[in-house]
């Protein structure tokens, strides 16, 4: 049998060791170091922020955000529904209300039209979101000059689930930069990994200071343990962020890697009728995290056709997330789309036709080729 060949795996940049030796050295092998600090700092610079708390994952990150931004108990919080759960559970762990925001084809993130149509809903109801969750998804920006626009013009602000995009850019500003709040995450399939981990950034200090508080138990300040609030055990360890910032070292690389694995799936397929590779819109600077691709309609091939074809030959590759309106768990919620009743969301369509292919950096360009070829021999 081959070597397995796999969707997206933890790729070490060598240098990880050094800064988890240092934690060791120093006996800081805790939540909280040197190590914690500087991955932060480190973080927060590269995507322009001020500051960054260092999370136990990216759900964690996006669950505080929602509570720094007042989501309670019956409240309603928007959210991009073509996204991974992570984007929207943290929505339930506070009991509020998730609305679900249909794609645009542009970028298959959340569609600036369909937006608009949730935010007249919530007028006539006279019940405003409390925040808007928008997903830049595989690695790509969502549309934000029109969704900030939308989204200032009716006072909700943004969390952006930066989860999949870190070194993405929108019109050269770096994701993640983006809303009130961003979240990031290390776990082990993102294009850096803490081995599990994830971030809050906000240009608000007191924010990511209310976070850190949360994140450690919400211990008030006084020698005894004095608790006047609900806390979390969800800070990132020293070890872990050791193993960050060694991963932080080769981003650049592993965003250039990511862009020629999806540059070659592109000339290898532009003769392939059927084959579309993901949209890149002009304002779009991917990280190409997962090269994605849709079989036209007419195509006498599925999306499972192809996953299966590669499975057989010890490859991985993975359908599209399946939006969330359309999961068991969350049916039951509101939904909102550009297109007209009765006709398929675009996050159906993009599900039904889609799937995310090898993308891993660790790929020689024999074992790309030989995937391409797999591909290739169904049509
Ligand atoms: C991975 C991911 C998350 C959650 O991050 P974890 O670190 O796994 O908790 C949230 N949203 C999206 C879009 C993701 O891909």
């Amino acid at each position: 049998m081959k070597k397995r060949i796999y969707l997206a795996s933890p790729h070490m940049s060598g240098r990880e060791m050094d800064f988890v030796q240092e934690a060791f050295d120093t006996n800081w092998i805790a939540p909280l170091g040197k190590n914690v600090d500087l991955f932060e700092k480190e973080i927060a610079q590269r995507v322009d922020r001020k500051y960054a708390a260092a999370l136990v994952s990216g759900t964690a990150a996006i669950h505080l955000g929602l509570k720094w931004l007042g989501v309670g108990q019956g409240d309603l919080v928007f959210c991009s529904s073509l996204t991974f759960s992570g984007s929207c559970n943290s929505v339930m762990y506070e009991k509020a209300i998730p609305v679900f925001i249909d794609s645009e084809y542009e970028s298959w993130n959340i569609s600036p039209a369909a937006l608009e149509k949730a935010f007249e809903w919530a007028k006539k109801n006279n019940k405003m979101p409390k925040a808007v969750i928008t997903v830049n998804l595989y690695g790509q920006a969502c549309d934000y000059d029109a969704v900030c626009e939308i989204c200032d013009r009716h006072h909700t602000p943004i969390l952006e689930d930066a989860a999949e995009s870190l070194g993405a850019k929108y019109k050269n500003r770096p994701t993640g930069s983006f809303g009130k709040l961003s979240a990031l995450s290390f776990n082990g399939n993102k294009i850096i990994t803490t081995s599990g981990g994830g971030m809050l950034l906000s240009n608000d200090e007191n924010a990511i200071k209310k976070a850190k508080f949360w994140a450690t138990q919400a211990r008030d300040n006084a020698p005894h343990y004095l608790h006047s609030e609900l806390g979390y055990n969800y800070r990132l360890s020293n070890v872990s962020a050791g193993i960050g910032r060694g991963q932080l070292t080769a981003l650049e690389e592993r965003v250039a890697q990511k862009k020629a694995i999806y540059d070659r799936y592109k000339e290898a397929f532009k003769d392939i009728d059927d084959i579309e590779m993901m949209p890149v819109p002009k304002w779009s600077q991917p990280n190409f995290w997962l090269s994605c691709m849709t079989l036209k309609e007419k195509s006498r091939l599925s999306p499972m056709d192809i996953i299966n074809k590669l499975a057989e030959n010890n490859v991985e590759a993975r359908p599209i997330w399946k939006p969330m309106h359309t999961q068991p768990y969350y049916s039951d919620y509101e939904f909102f789309t550009s297109k007209n009743d009765g006709e398929l969301s675009i996050g159906e369509d993009i599900f039904n036709r889609g799937l995310c292919l090898p993308s891993d950096t660790k790929m020689t360009t024999e074992e790309l080729d030989y995937v391409i070829g797999l591909v290739k021999e169904l049509f």
